[in-house]
């Protein structure tokens, strides 16, 4: 695995190639995702790249009806809420994503404890392109 900065950026540039990637401690073992650069557990700086796979549970979610600015541009409204979640991955992590291919409108087939897969979002084009985390029912 090359070396690339433990930065957002570094995480963003791995989501846009289909990697979803998290740094885990050299120290203490302790496994961040996205990355940091500190240890905030033991302050060490020694992290190393694990590649995560992507699968994982849901252990929480909400329903979102009123959006952001860009997630009503995509549509999302009052009648197309969208679904916003945490993950716990099969490494042990917990990541806030995007709940993806289940109807929101619908929250009742959605339940914690469900497994699920990562999903790519790719959005935009050429110098805007930018890759959204998401999950979408394994
Ligand atoms: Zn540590």
């Amino acid at each position: 695995m090359e070396q690339r900065p433990f930065s957002d950026t570094s995480y963003q540039q791995f989501l846009n190639e289909d990697m979803l990637m998290g740094s885990k401690c050299q120290k203490c073992g302790v496994l961040y995702a996205p990355p940091r650069q500190i240890c905030p557990k033991c302050k060490a700086t020694t992290m190393q790249w694990i590649q995560l796979m992507g699968k994982g549970k849901l252990v929480a979610f909400t329903c979102i009806a009123v959006g952001t600015a860009a997630m009503i541009k995509e549509g999302y409204d009052r009648k197309r809420p969208y679904i916003s979640g945490v993950v716990e991955l099969d490494e042990g992590v917990k990541m806030a994503a995007r709940i993806e291919d289940i109807d929101g409108t619908k929250p009742e087939a959605i339940k914690v404890g469900m497994p699920l897969t990562v999903k790519f979002l790719h959005c935009g084009e050429g110098e805007n392109q930018k890759t959204f985390l998401a999950f979408k029912p394994a």
